[in-house]
């Protein structure tokens, strides 16, 4: 027997999202079934659902910002309750015995299961979190850390370990000269844990009129970046750039502003994707790019906002109200994260 639970999907690249009805499992005896409360709206979304990187599988159900209350748990499961608040992110499965698995970085691994648009092992495909329950196995669900609010933690699911991840893998300390480029849902999450990791952080931005909003967030600096001269007064000045630009843009202007051996991180991933040389070439910089993060990690993350009291800077909106939020996401328009509101669906 399964789970009847309502939706809002994606029939095809064009068609705008609308309500649907999708089948849970049964929660088996590693389970645990979520009421979902909140999803975040990440821009990967808006990739998948309109087919920009050509893998989309229809009809499909996007979203993996999800926190929620456990509602049911199987006879095994030891790490969760009934009543729990807990979330879900970009991974519920992966192979659990390669080498990536055994690290901890399951978004690594080559049999990894991620939320929605990817085969399920028993037939068929996942669907995501714009949708009222969700059933996923006890180790790929975290603790969302008491004292934060539970709508606006919903985006450290993606955008807050995505952004976390690199500062930590690459060794962003005090004093480290860090710049984010694009203010949206991940560049202000990357912002927030690079200030409160003790970095020195410039927010890169296409937007002028984002500057008041990054100061407010915590940068140091802001740079607007659509007058071509702050390539040439600005170059060669941070250690580390991630780059959340989800829309095509030319490299070559932000990799001079890096310090020599400094390395660019892309975490955006726009089609087409940039490349370039002749600024790596010429000072030693770095080019590299960075998936999500682990499980394990993800819940080192939560307990860092938990401790530093971090979470997004939201607005909430009915599930009805998705396709304009996309439209906004388009135009750069969103402050800084849209939530939907799953008891309005
Ligand atoms: P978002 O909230 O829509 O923000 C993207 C930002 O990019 C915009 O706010 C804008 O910032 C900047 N931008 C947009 N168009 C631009 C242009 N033409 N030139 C320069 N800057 C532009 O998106 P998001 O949810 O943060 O996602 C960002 C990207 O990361 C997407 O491609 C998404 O698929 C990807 N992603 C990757 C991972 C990963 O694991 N690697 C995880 C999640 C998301 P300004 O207005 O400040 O310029
Ligand atoms: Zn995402
Ligand atoms: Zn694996």
């Amino acid at each position: 027997m399964e789970n009847t639970v309502a939706a809002y999907a994606a029939q095809s690249e064009t068609a705008p999202l609308a309500p649907f009805s999708i089948t849970r499992r049964v929660p088996g005896s590693e389970d645990v079934e979520l009421e979902i409360l909140f999803c975040g709206v990440c821009h990967t979304d808006i990739h998948f659902a309109r087919g920009e990187w050509g893998n989309s599988v229809y009809p499909m159900v996007p979203g993996h910002e999800i926190v929620g209350v456990v509602s049911a748990v199987g006879s095994e499961v030891s790490k969760f309750k009934v009543g729990d608040n807990v979330g879900v992110g970009c991974i519920v499965d992966s192979c659990r015995s390669c080498a990536n698995c055994a690290e901890g970085e399951e978004q690594y691994c080559a049999g990894g299961t991620f939320t929605y648009n990817s085969p399920e092992k028993d037939g068929g495909v996942t669907f995501g979190g714009y949708s009222k329950k969700i059933v996923v196995d006890q180790n790929y669900v975290v603790s969302i850390p008491d004292g934060l609010p539970l709508d606006a933690a919903a985006p450290l699911l993606c955008a807050g370990i995505t952004t976390y991840s690199p500062l930590r893998h690459f060794g962003v300390k005090t004093g480290t000269k860090v710049a984010v480029m694009g203010l949206g849902g991940l560049g202000h999450m990357g912002v927030k844990l690079a200030k409160a990791m003790g970095a020195h952080v410039t927010v890169l931005s296409h937007s002028a009129g984002k500057r008041t909003d990054a100061m407010a967030l915590g940068a140091d600096d802001f740079i607007a970046t659509n007058d071509p001269e702050v390539f040439n007064t600005h170059a060669g000045q941070f250690e580390l750039i991630l780059n959340t630009v989800s829309a095509a843009h030319d490299l070559h202007g932000y990799l001079g502003l890096l310090k020599r051996d400094g390395r660019m991180v892309l975490l955006g991933i726009p089609e087409p994707s940039p490349l370039a040389a002749f600024p790596l070439v010429m000072q030693r910089r770095s080019l590299s790019g960075s998936l999500i993060g682990g499980i394990r990690e993800t819940q080192e993350m939560l307990d860092f906002c938990g401790e530093h009291g971090i979470t997004a800077e939201i607005e909430v909106i009915p599930m009805s109200g998705i396709n304009e939020a996309y439209e906004r996401m388009m135009k750069s328009d969103v402050r800084y994260r849209f939530v939907i509101d799953m008891a309005t669906l």
